[in-house]
């Protein structure tokens, strides 16, 4: 596995639609870990292939949702879900959005406001070709919601309300 670089804007490949991934390659999969690396070492909870320079369809996304009830008094941290998607697509979007605030890490030293949805469903494939369905809520949702932006050439600062210059370190959970 490589630490890539992550780009940041103004750069032109970060405006730009990836492309499908027709079939996952030896190439492709090691693409994924490399994305995987990167975005531990970024921190991130999510990267997109453009964010490397790579105009494929593949999003990596690591986080761990937040319990439904409040954890116990000593209970273990949730343990972080990782998620490797090939062409993902957001096949359902509720009607219902929430305003939230993002980080991304093309844009340091800024956060925004961002309307998403609440929950989305996500269709995609695996790093084994398989076809897989999530159903997200929450800030997981945002996640994805963000991260198949970018394959889209969108950054959250073209959707915000308003955008302001943060200290470094002052966001966590960078995507
Ligand atoms: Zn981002």
């Amino acid at each position: 596995m490589t630490i890539r670089e992550i780009i940041s804007e103004p750069t032109p490949v970060l405006r730009k639609k990836a492309k499908k991934v027709d079939k996952v390659t030896s190439e492709i999969r090691r693409l994924i870990d490399d994305m995987v690396e990167t975005m531990r070492v970024a921190p991130g909870v999510g990267l997109a292939a453009n964010q490397i320079g790579v105009l494929h369809r593949v999003i990596t996304v690591e986080y761990a949702e937040e319990p439904e009830q409040p954890a116990p008094e000593g209970a273990p941290p949730p343990k972080p879900a990782l998620y490797l998607l090939i062409n993902p697509e957001i096949s359902r979007a509720s009607r219902e959005k929430i305003a939230g605030i993002e980080a991304c890490l093309s844009v340091p030293g800024f956060a925004g406001e961002v309307e998403r949805h609440t929950e989305v469903v996500v269709k995609g494939f695996n790093p084994q070709g398989a076809p897989v369905r999530i159903k997200a809520k929450g800030w997981l949702a945002r996640i994805f919601q963000h991260e198949i932006d970018h394959l889209d050439g969108i950054l959250y600062v073209d959707r915000a309300e308003k955008v302001w210059e943060i200290n470094p370190g002052e966001m966590e959970d960078n995507v």
